[in-house]
């Protein structure tokens, strides 16, 4: 019952990802709570495994795993310095010449990594801004006596391999890259599987890791099982719900299980071919979503079980992603803290 969240599943896709680019160090993006699955549990499982490079969004992601990994993991900040953080043993992405200056003045011998922009537009350095740092942050010593961790980029249609901006921006990298010998990293999932052009010194894999698309051969990370709390009769002609959205056609039962859009089942998931399952068997949710609660016709059902399975290899994150008109990362990231959660 609840959520389960398979570590060892988590670890074999790591690897999995790992062997695809065998001459590249293999990181792990652990950042919004590893995807919403647990980074306490999650980065220390991938640490196990062999993972020494972490990705977070913010600092306070990285205090938060910090104590829980070795000495010799690098927990890297992918905002860069906000106002008020504390960068202690957090390796902060610096994106715009006015973070690096900034940075150099407060944190003088602060490991750092250098984010470029290569053509998405959304964070890092463009190609002035970066002439006019690129020679100080070369030559910066850290405490460490080392340069930059790390000088990235971040593709914007990777998990479409046919779109012509993945060879611009991989020509833009290599052109504003030129001449570093700073390890360099391009490729997160779905740069991973545009092949070995696109993998350099380290990889960032995030959504593979925990199942889902453009990682196709992924194991399945998440099973979520829901009680059914009451069954009910359903006479044809009958309705079920807010709205009345669905009304039975045949003398129905009908079974109220303990998960709504408070729990990320997405609202938009009413009327779409959402099923639960009994065992080998789907059935279908009926009515609208609700905040704590879901409606599913289980007429067809011998028995009714004590819970319905809606989250596994049958019915994965993409498949209710696409029902729900958005994206496996978005149904993950959704999936709420009131589930009992277990980590096995
Ligand atoms: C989120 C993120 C990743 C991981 O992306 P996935 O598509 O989940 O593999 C890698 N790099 C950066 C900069 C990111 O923001």
């Amino acid at each position: 019952m609840g959520l389960q969240i398979s570590l060892s599943a988590i670890t074999d896709n790591w690897r999995s990802l790992a062997a695809l680019a065998p001459d590249a160090r293999p990181g792990a993006v652990v950042k919004a709570d590893a995807y919403g699955l647990g980074a306490a549990q999650i980065a220390p499982a991938l640490y196990a495994a062999g993972a020494r490079d972490f990705f977070v969004a913010l600092a306070g992601e990285g205090r938060a795993i910090r104590p829980l990994l070795g000495d010799d993991a690098r927990i890297f900040v992918l905002s860069g310095p906000l106002p008020g953080n504390d960068l202690t043993g957090l390796i902060p992405v610096l994106n715009s010449a006015e973070q690096f200056f900034r940075d150099r003045v407060t944190r003088p011998k602060g490991a750092f990594a250098i984010q470029l922009d290569t053509g998405m537009n959304r964070l890092g350095m463009e190609r002035a801004e970066w002439a006019a740092v690129r020679s100080e942050a070369l030559s910066a010593v850290t405490e460490a006596g080392e340069g930059p961790a790390l000088v990235m980029s971040h593709l914007a249609n990777a998990d479409e391999p046919e779109h012509p901006s993945n060879a611009a921006q991989l020509a833009e990298f290599r052109a504003m890259t030129e001449g570093v010998s700073a390890p360099r990293s391009l490729a997160a999932t779905g740069g991973i599987l545009l092949g070995a052009d696109y993998h350099f010194d380290l990889i960032r894999p995030g959504i593979g890791l925990y199942g889902g698309l453009p990682f196709a051969e992924a194991r399945a990370a998440v099973r979520l099982s829901l009680p059914v709390i009451q069954t009910r009769t359903v006479a044809a002609g009958e309705s079920v719900g807010y709205g009345f959205h669905w009304t039975a056609e045949r003398p129905s039962r009908v079974a109220t299980v303990a998960a709504g859009y408070a729990d990320g089942i997405l609202r938009a998931l009413s009327g779409k071919a959402l099923r639960l399952w009994a065992g080998e068997r789907a059935c279908p949710v009926i009515g609208r979503v609700s905040m704590d609660l879901l409606t599913v016709d289980v007429t067809d059902l011998p028995d009714i079980p004590k819970s319905l399975t809606l989250l596994d290899e049958r019915q994965g994150v993409d498949a209710v992603a696409e029902l729900a008109g958005t994206i496996g990362y978005e149904i993950l990231t959704s999936l709420g803290p009131r589930y009992p959660r277990e980590w096995v």
